[in-house]
């Protein structure tokens, strides 16, 4: 059997400045008894976004945290492709909103690019863990589905009102935080990383 990648008292650096993400990523960890610090609490800087890919920007993240703490590191990166966009908005997800975080405008550009036949889209997560000395892990959850039209639901956040899940009626801003949790491309990738990490 090989061994997990952490264990029981390890300490393990969440390479987010997301009060939100750290407190489901300390959960998540307590049972496993690994401590949970945040780059935020640690003062560690926040790298730029600078590759293609969500697990190259996840690598970044992990990379230069694990570095400047000397401990592991794990970081994540996420958006939404639309397959009529050719994968857009992707890892430029946050970005189409804007400084101003204006996730209606954003919606209503996806909207006017795509016809009423194409309308396939997924979410996408990467975990990165990464270790002082350079190597990293990557764990990627994905959730299927389509973009709905006009907007639905006031739950969740970000692409969740026009985002309608495989076998699903609502959209994920239609579902409460359990009903998404157990689906989304988050805890997909969360259920990756356990599973090589932890168990
Ligand atoms: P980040 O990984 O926290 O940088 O998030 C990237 C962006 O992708 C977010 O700002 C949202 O726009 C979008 N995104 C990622 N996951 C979700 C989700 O579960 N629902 C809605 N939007 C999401």
């Amino acid at each position: 059997m090989t061994q997990p990648l952490l264990k029981s008292g390890d300490r393990l650096v969440l390479a987010t400045h997301n009060a939100g993400k750290l407190a489901e990523f300390s959960a998540l960890m307590a049972e496993f008894g690994i401590t949970v610090l945040s780059a935020g609490e640690l003062n560690l800087p926040e790298p730029e976004e600078t590759a293609t890919t969500f697990a190259g920007n996840a690598a970044i993240k992990a990379l230069a945290a694990a570095q400047a703490a000397n401990l592991p590191a794990l970081a994540d990166d996420s958006g939404l492709c639309v397959s009529a966009l050719g994968g857009a908005p992707g890892i430029y997800s946050a970005r189409w909103a804007g400084p101003e975080k204006d996730f209606n405008g954003a919606m209503a550009r996806i909207e006017e690019g795509i016809g009423k036949d194409e309308r396939n889209a997924w979410f996408v997560c990467v975990l990165c863990l990464a270790f002082p000395d350079g190597r990293t892990q990557s764990f990627e959850g994905r959730i299927d589905g389509q973009i709905v039209w006009p907007p639905r639901g006031a739950n969740g956040h970000g692409y969740d009102p026009i985002f309608e899940p495989e076998n699903e009626t609502r959209s994920f801003a239609q579902m409460t935080d359990e009903e998404k949790n157990a689906i989304s491309h988050r805890a997909r990738a969360f259920a990756a990383f356990r599973k090589a990490c932890l168990d």
